[in-house]
């Protein structure tokens, strides 16, 4: 029953409540993100991410520090300010990586009120500017806070964002174990550079062995490979949508 109002509601979050923006950047856009975040994304990504010269978007849940989730270690401080220090984005989740479906409004912005303060402590005085709704879950009363202190959401709703997109809750896909066999990546990277679309790829761990939320080393390096033989830009979440911002200006 629970779980049937969970659909329901995550519905209602798609279609309502949408703020609309058009995508359409005089170039396809890759980008890529790292949810949570395992230590992996960072320490086997990384340098991955080095290699090829490209920069990604970290969101991350400060109660998972040092702590595991799915059976993974989380980051570890050192982990984030290395993120940060080499360029990648630091984005947001909620602290405790709890569900917007299971907050209230009020609880939702305590616990961004709590991983900002927690993150600027870390960082610098850092100030997220986007924000991964945990689990992909939307819901319709959160939509407005989100909006009202973010740039821009993104879920885990599959799909290219092209012309007409939701801001606070962006299309993207997984790399994941458990979805990567059901895409074509080379035809959403080919549409995403036919539509000047923007492509933006989720994951968590990055391993020899993943958990079904999170993909191997080759699968990270591959769809890189396949965004620049298709002249993809790539670029972290908050730069791609600057770059919008002046194509909508
Ligand atoms: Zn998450």
């Amino acid at each position: 029953m629970k779980e049937r109002i969970d659909q329901m509601r995550r519905r209602a979050a798609r279609y309502l409540g949408v703020r609309p923006v058009t995508v359409a950047p005089a170039r396809g856009i890759l980008s890529l993100s790292f949810d949570d975040f395992p230590a992996s994304a960072w320490t086997e990504a990384g340098p991955i991410l080095a290699e090829h010269g490209i920069r990604a978007t970290y969101y991350v849940a400060g109660g998972l520090c040092g702590g595991e989730n799915i059976g993974k270690p989380q980051f570890e401080v050192e982990h984030l300010q290395a993120a940060h220090a080499a360029g990648h984005e630091v984005g947001c989740h909620t602290f405790d990586h709890v569900s917007a479906l299971r907050l209230t409004p009020e609880g939702l912005t305590d616990q961004l009120a709590k991983n900002a303060a927690w993150v600027a402590e870390q960082l610098d005085g850092h100030v997220m500017t986007s924000f991964a709704w945990p689990f992909g879950d939307v819901a319709l009363g959160a939509k407005p806070v989100i909006d009202q202190r973010f740039l821009l959401g993104r879920g885990v709703r599959d799909g290219v964002n092209a012309g007409r997109a939701d801001r606070v809750n962006l299309q993207a896909i997984g790399l994941e174990s458990r979805r990567l066999p059901h895409y074509d990546l080379e035809a959403l990277v080919a549409r995403t550079a036919d539509t000047s679309g923007w492509l933006i790829a989720y994951g968590h761990d990055v391993e020899r062995d993943p958990t079904p939320y999170g993909c191997t080393p080759e699968d990270l390096d591959r769809l890189i490979r396949l965004a620049q033989q298709a002249g993809l830009d790539i670029l972290p979440v908050g730069a791609a949508w600057a770059r919008l911002s002046d194509a909508n200006a």
